[in-house]
């Protein structure tokens, strides 16, 4: 799979990941990867916080931040 930004700009690049929100797929270049707290754990034990995350292309990512 290519990365669809690079293809918009005539180039090809190798995909490492696919954007959350649109699916597009996106380069090491293009990939935005925000931090994700998740709770995990049971609601009578003690809470438990890991950090996942979200890959998401250039034009979610700033439409997310707009
Ligand atoms: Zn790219
Ligand atoms: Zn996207």
């Amino acid at each position: 799979m290519h990365c669809l930004d690079c293809r918009e700009r005539a180039t090809t690049s190798t995909a490492v990941g696919v954007c959350h929100d649109c699916g597009a797929a996106v380069c090491e270049t293009h990939a935005r990867v925000d931090a994700r707290p998740v709770r995990r754990g049971t609601v009578l034990g003690a809470p438990d916080e890991a950090v996942a995350r979200t890959v998401r292309c250039p034009k979610c990512a700033e439409a997310r931040a707009a």
